[in-house]
């Protein structure tokens, strides 16, 4: 796949003959600036839904250089802005079973308990995905990886991760940060928080300082304080891979 961006005026005109071609019978006359700023914030509008470009370009009868600066595309047709982030939020829960590893953001940890899944159940690593996914606007991961599926079964979902950046990747985008909370009465989480989020660093090929993850416990209440379950927040944002 390849991308290029927008930086003149020359190459703005070429944009709005390219996207009219690809996207719209009423487009393909697109060249000029201002109609190119509206096509890109009509797509914008249609596929990312970012309100600030949409209403910066179509209002927009002259090209600026901001207007120039933003817009990326893939030889896809799939759009990313550059200089902007797309925000996702993962959530997971699974039951704390005995017999099982208790396997949290890629580290194994010593308990006397496992977390119950098709696969190997990493809640945190789960909710990172869902997060990704989300902010690519990609299915969720029960929808691209069931748990009917043979395949996944107890599978390690640090490559569940991997196949699903390679499918953010084909959509221009790439990871940016993560922000994680685990909700676990039991073990207490805190002493394997730095390589838990090294390991999600890792595996997103982001600086350790990119992932942050934080340890709750539910302070005995429900479920999750009485030890029977835990679960994970997260979020994510992606950035064009230009960027
Ligand atoms: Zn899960």
């Amino acid at each position: 796949m390849s991308y290029q961006k927008v930086s003149n005026h020359r190459q703005c005109r070429a944009a709005g003959s390219l996207l009219g071609q690809l996207y719209a019978q009423t487009m393909v006359q697109s060249k000029a600036c201002d109609q190119f700023g509206q096509l890109i914030g009509l797509e914008t509008q249609y596929k990312i839904g970012l309100k600030r470009q949409v209403n910066g370009l179509s209002v927009s009868n002259s090209h600026t250089e901001v207007d120039h600066d933003i817009a990326v595309w893939s030889n896809k047709g799939i759009l990313a802005m550059a200089n902007e982030y797309r925000v996702g939020l993962g959530y997971d829960i699974h039951r704390l079973v005995e017999g099982r590893k208790l396997i949290v953001g890629g580290i194994t940890i010593e308990h006397d308990k496992g977390l119950l899944g098709h696969s190997d159940a990493d809640v945190a690593l789960h909710a990172v995905t869902d997060a990704l996914l989300g902010a690519a606007g990609l299915p969720d991961i029960g929808d691209l990886f069931p748990d009917t599926d043979p395949a996944y079964e107890n599978a390690d979902s640090g490559k569940l991760l991997t196949s699903a950046l390679a499918m953010i990747a084909e959509r221009g985008l790439r990871p940016n940060n993560v922000d994680i909370i685990i909700h676990a009465e039991a073990p207490k989480l805190s002493p394997y928080k730095k390589q838990m989020a090294a390991n999600i660093a890792r595996l997103l090929e982001q600086p350790e300082d990119y992932v942050n993850v934080k340890a709750k416990t539910n302070e005995g209440l429900g479920p999750l304080g009485h030890s029977d379950a835990i679960a994970c927040s997260a979020v994510a944002t992606l950035v064009s891979a230009d960027a």
